[in-house]
């Protein structure tokens, strides 16, 4: 492990003016807030920061739930978020998108921030074993191309990296048209979730919008009538403590029998947390008819590309979005 020296900031304005930089490899001081994805990259010699800055105590972690909609504090955990009644009741695919991952033992320490900030498990990125990775070195290579990429993207993805964005919550969030709150030295600004993340086009290992020194101060996700008609599928290789292979996150507006409007966003197969408009679109006016959902399934699958061992993944989301429609639809 890197030598690196542990700062507890006083209070918030102390933390921004470190300049850490979430999300970069190359950044000499970082943010921890739970630790428990921080903490694995450092034992790896994955992430070598010479500060860590700890964000304990200096983020709300309020959970507020009213007619405007829902705001969830960066430093709320896993678990709170998960178990909170108005969440369960009014935003299940976030409790289920949370309950379904990781452990128990994760959920209690981990937090809303860093769950959006965690690092992909592309496991050449986590083995410093293997030289080429430009997300871990920028300019050497990406050994998942061409090397064993089951876990992978299909869609998003670079000639220079293709790994999955690993969160379960994100995709939930951005199927409800989630907002972080952001807090830097310059202030604070508001940005969509769905911008948060970036493409990994010629530089993946600058992964968000995020300027340095900023923080993920809180969470908004505006009111819906399609939030309490959700659901989250997960699909992975062991029933619990386990990534998505895929999974589909669906909110549903209903009018009698048929889709008013649907909100879905994919997992474990873009580079960043997923959505499919094109999909949504096909299903305002349609019944649960399965053929119905098949056919608007199917433009999931634009764009996406398959690298060998991960071409499952194409076929796989297009049923995961059928199953999820037809579960979140049979729901009161
Ligand atoms: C065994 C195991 C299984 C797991 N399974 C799943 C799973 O199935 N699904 C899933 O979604 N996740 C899973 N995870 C990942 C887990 O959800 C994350 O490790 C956790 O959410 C990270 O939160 P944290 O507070 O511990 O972040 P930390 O580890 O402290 O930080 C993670 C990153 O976020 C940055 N950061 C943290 N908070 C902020 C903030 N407020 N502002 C700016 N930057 C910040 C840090 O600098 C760091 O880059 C698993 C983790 C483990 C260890
Ligand atoms: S897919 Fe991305 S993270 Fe994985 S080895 Fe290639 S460059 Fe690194």
């Amino acid at each position: 492990m890197h030598p690196f020296a542990l700062e507890r900031p006083r209070d918030l304005s102390a933390a921004l003016a470190f300049g850490a930089q979430a999300g970069r490899n190359d950044a000499p001081a970082e943010y921890i807030a739970g630790g428990t994805d921080m903490v694995q990259l450092l034992q790896e010699d994955v992430r070598r920061p010479d500060r860590l800055i700890s964000l304990a105590g200096l983020l709300d972690g309020r959970i507020e739930s009213g007619s405007q909609g829902l705001r969830l504090g960066a430093a709320a955990t896993m678990a709170e978020v998960a178990a909170h009644p108005a969440i369960m009741e009014q935003y299940p695919v976030i409790s289920e998108a949370l309950l379904n991952s990781a452990s128990p033992q994760v959920r209690n320490q981990a937090t809303m921030g860093g769950n959006l900030l965690q690092r992909t498990r592309c496991p050449y990125f986590r083995d410093i074993g293997y030289a080429d990775c430009n997300k871990r070195a920028p300019g050497s290579g990406c050994a998942a191309i061409g090397g064993e990429n089951r876990w992978h993207a299909v869609l998003g993805t670079s000639e220079n990296c293709i790994a999955a964005h690993p969160s379960d919550l994100a995709v939930a969030l951005i199927a409800l048209d989630a907002a972080v709150e952001v807090l830097g030295p310059s202030g604070q600004r508001v940005v969509p979730l769905a911008e948060l993340h970036r493409l990994p086009g010629d530089a993946p290992h600058m992964e968000t919008v995020l300027e340095p020194g900023e923080v993920i101060a809180a969470i908004t996700v505006p009111a819906n009538p399609a939030a309490r008609r959700s659901h989250y599928l997960k699909v992975r290789d062991r029933a619990s403590f386990e990534f998505a292979v895929v999974s589909a996150a669906v909110a549903l507006d209903m009018d009698g029998s048929r889709i008013r409007q649907a909100r879905i966003a994919l997992g474990g197969v873009g580079t960043k947390p997923w959505r499919v408009p094109r999909v949504e679109a096909a299903l305002a006016g349609a019944s649960l008819d399965e053929a119905a959902l098949r056919q608007a399934a199917a433009f999931a699958a634009e764009g996406a590309q398959g690298r060998g061992d991960n071409d499952f993944k194409i076929e796989l989301m297009q049923r995961a979005i059928v199953r999820a429609v037809g579960i979140a639809g049979a729901r009161a």
